[in-house]
């Protein structure tokens, strides 16, 4: 499923550990591309990552069980 052109969502209910945080369970593997802010920097996409990580590098942690719960990236 693809969220967006950074973003999308590689297996809907597997088991793996998030590259970002290091947090292991069953859940939405995401595939993510940080936003390049460097033109000449193309940023490695990361993978896997939980849904909580997506949600807190591409939203901002302020809203992010507000956000979470709307479910807007999935
Ligand atoms: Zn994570």
């Amino acid at each position: 499923m693809v969220i967006n052109e950074r973003i999308k969502i590689i297996n809907d209910k597997t088991f793996f550990e998030c590259v970002m945080c290091g947090s292991k369970g069953k859940g939405k593997m995401y595939w993510y591309k940080f936003v390049q802010y460097v033109p000449d920097y193309n940023p490695e996409p990361l993978h896997p990552m939980c849904r909580k990580c997506v949600y807190k590098e591409e939203l901002g942690s302020k809203l992010l069980s507000k956000k979470m719960k709307e479910g807007s990236l999935g």
